[in-house]
């Protein structure tokens, strides 16, 4: 397992001291696609490792901790029909948490969305943090560390991961998939050298090719680069789907902007002609018109309203 990021070597020393000792509560913040997951994985796997150089990639537990069976990494996640991690799946957590560890001398709780938890959930971590069970460890995710209580940060030490810059994305994604580097080098470009959108934007996964784009478009819109702006449309033409999705994270960017500049009332209503000429297209797209064309006369419908 390579480490996961490869960019940021301040992180990379900081993690190659765990292998000694590793704090027994850990929060990793970024921003979606940073690698917080990837990371948590990897200190889980030091933490567990049986053999030398943790980790070592080839114990046992190395293995199951690579096929995401370990039975003493515990993922707590946000389940599918809820947004928030619960009370009860902290509490559930309380009651493993002192019991003994099943083939590792350790144990390890990653708890995914940590700034989801509520008050109470918060502070029934907080008492586990406060005094915890020897030879355990929590690995708190979380897009910004602020979200989370102030008593729980300070139990806490925090790895901040950041977007690389171009060239180590490309390298990070060349290493370790198949993809071509032309498409590697567009699917970076979208999402701003995010490893984690790129790739599910080369994996043609849910996070639309439309909405990425249409992030991308309205920045070159805002920039007055119009050609630009029409070339990343180009690779929607084909793809009504993804059109549709464009269109309504469009109307989403613009709805943000409109909110956000309520008092600036010229850029504010700049947002609201630009938010109707989106609504007043967007019927177009249940008709048979040609993909190329829309993108045309939006744009050129956006542009006028700029200048
Ligand atoms: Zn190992």
């Amino acid at each position: 397992m390579s480490f996961p990021l490869v960019s940021n070597s301040r992180i990379s020393q900081v993690v190659s001291k765990f292998e000694t000792k590793m704090p027994h509560a850990i929060i990793i913040e970024g921003e979606y696609g940073t690698g917080k997951k990837t990371l948590a994985k990897y200190l889980a796997k030091m933490a567990v490792c049986s053999g030398e150089g943790k980790p070592c990639d080839s114990c046992r537990d190395c293995h199951l901790s690579d096929v995401g069976s370990h039975p003493d990494i515990e993922v707590v996640s946000v389940k599918d029909d809820k947004k928030t991690i619960t009370v009860d799946q902290i509490r559930e957590l309380k009651n493993t948490v002192y019991l003994s560890s099943h083939t590792a001398d350790c144990r390890v709780f990653i708890i995914e969305k940590a700034d989801t938890m509520n008050l109470n959930a918060s502070n029934s971590l907080l008492k586990v943090l406060e005094e915890p069970p020897a030879k355990t460890y929590f690995i708190l995710l979380t897009e910004s560390k602020s979200s989370l209580l102030e008593t729980i940060q300070s139990r806490c030490t925090l790895l901040s991961l950041f977007t690389p810059d171009k060239e180590e994305a490309l390298k990070y994604i060349k290493d370790s998939s198949k993809f071509d580097e032309k498409d590697i080098i567009n699917a970076l470009e979208l999402n701003k050298n995010n490893i984690g959108k790129a790739l599910e934007f080369l994996n043609g996964a849910k996070l639309s090719k439309g909405v990425t784009v249409a992030e991308r478009y309205f920045s070159l819109i805002q920039q007055n680069i119009v050609l630009e702006a029409l070339k990343t449309t180009v690779s929607l033409e084909s793809n009504r789907l993804a059109t549709n999705d464009f269109v309504k994270e469009l109307k989403e960017i613009l709805a943000k902007k409109i909110k956000e500049n309520l008092s600036f009332k010229e850029s504010q209503k700049e947002y609201m002609t630009m938010y109707d000429v989106v609504c007043d297209m967007e019927p177009l797209l249940v008709t048979n018109i040609n993909l190329t064309l829309f993108f045309t006369s939006l744009t050129s419908r956006l542009m006028s309203i700029k200048n």
